[in-house]
């Protein structure tokens, strides 16, 4: 549907753990270009919520369609391949890694190997040439987000902002369309959070769409045009971040915890 301006919609969503409704039939839907933010109290389903979507967790009722796709259940890579990330704490084993040599590894860890390999031709000066465009590519997404001098250094050895980039940095090599981004504030210092919300606005003007979870209120309240509240499991309110931020609702269910 071309008059459809939403980029990806959760339908009716049911997660159960056991006994724990973690999602309770949400249902939302992120316009196309935007920074939307997803807030609510701690437990309200947030990350469950994003799990769900990327396919690390199944859910048991409902839908995820992205971009016109139902790709609810499929694995992470596949999500990934159709244009959906999310940024992962930098795994293990990649602190032993160099910064440079994590960017080479991004889309092979989040498309998937099996996807690689599809794609990597037979031809052995294709293969050399795959590679000289993939690190042309690390570079210039590393210089994009200040961190071309730290090209060499251990990514166990960045602070807390400088592995947020590197991890924006990476999802951005897998060539998605939207990306969602638990916390990305968290553990980053004032002059580095201003950057990466500088950042993340530039690549809103390229056209990707950002959906976060956030608690830092200020974040939210300046940065996402539209906010999507969840609480016990469902969407409590939604709609522009001053509007909801004075939802009586809203105020209790934070209150209320
Ligand atoms: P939020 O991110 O909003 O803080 P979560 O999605 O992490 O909330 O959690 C929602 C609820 O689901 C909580 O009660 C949490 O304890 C529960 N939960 C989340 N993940 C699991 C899991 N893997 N196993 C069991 N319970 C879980
Ligand atoms: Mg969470």
């Amino acid at each position: 549907d071309p008059t459809d301006t939403s980029i990806l919609r959760v339908e009716n969503m049911i997660k159960r753990f056991g006994g724990i409704t973690a999602i309770d039939g949400a249902s939302f839907e992120v316009e196309r270009g935007t920074i939307t933010g997803l807030i609510g109290p701690n437990g309200a389903g947030k990350s469950t919520t994003f799990n769900c979507i990327t396919g690390v967790h199944e859910p048991d009722d409902g839908a995820v369609v992205f971009d016109g796709t139902e790709i609810t259940g499929r694995d992470p890579h596949q999500v990934a391949n159709q244009g959906l990330v999310r940024t992962f704490q930098i795994a293990r084993e990649l602190p032993e890694m160099t910064v440079l040599e994590n960017m080479m590894l991004a889309p092979k860890d989040q498309l998937g190997e099996s996807m690689w390999h599809s794609v990597m031709p037979i031809a052995r000066q294709e293969v050399v040439e795959q590679e000289r465009e993939l690190r042309e590519r690390a570079w210039e997404t590393l210089e994009f987000f200040e961190i071309d001098h730290l090209a060499e250094e251990y990514a166990g050895n960045l602070s807390g902002g400088q592995r947020k980039l590197l991890e924006l940095a990476r999802a951005l090599l897998t060539d998605p369309e939207m990306l969602l981004l638990d916390e990305p504030m968290a553990g980053v210092n004032p002059s580095l959070e201003k950057k990466l919300l500088s950042h993340i606005h530039e690549l809103q003007d390229q056209g990707y769409t950002f959906l976060l979870v956030e608690h830092d209120m200020d974040v939210i309240m300046n940065h996402c045009e539209h906010v999507i509240v969840m609480h016990q499991g469902q969407v409590l309110a939604e709609g522009e971040p001053a509007a909801v931020k004075d939802n009586e609702e809203v105020i209790e269910a934070y209150l209320g915890g």
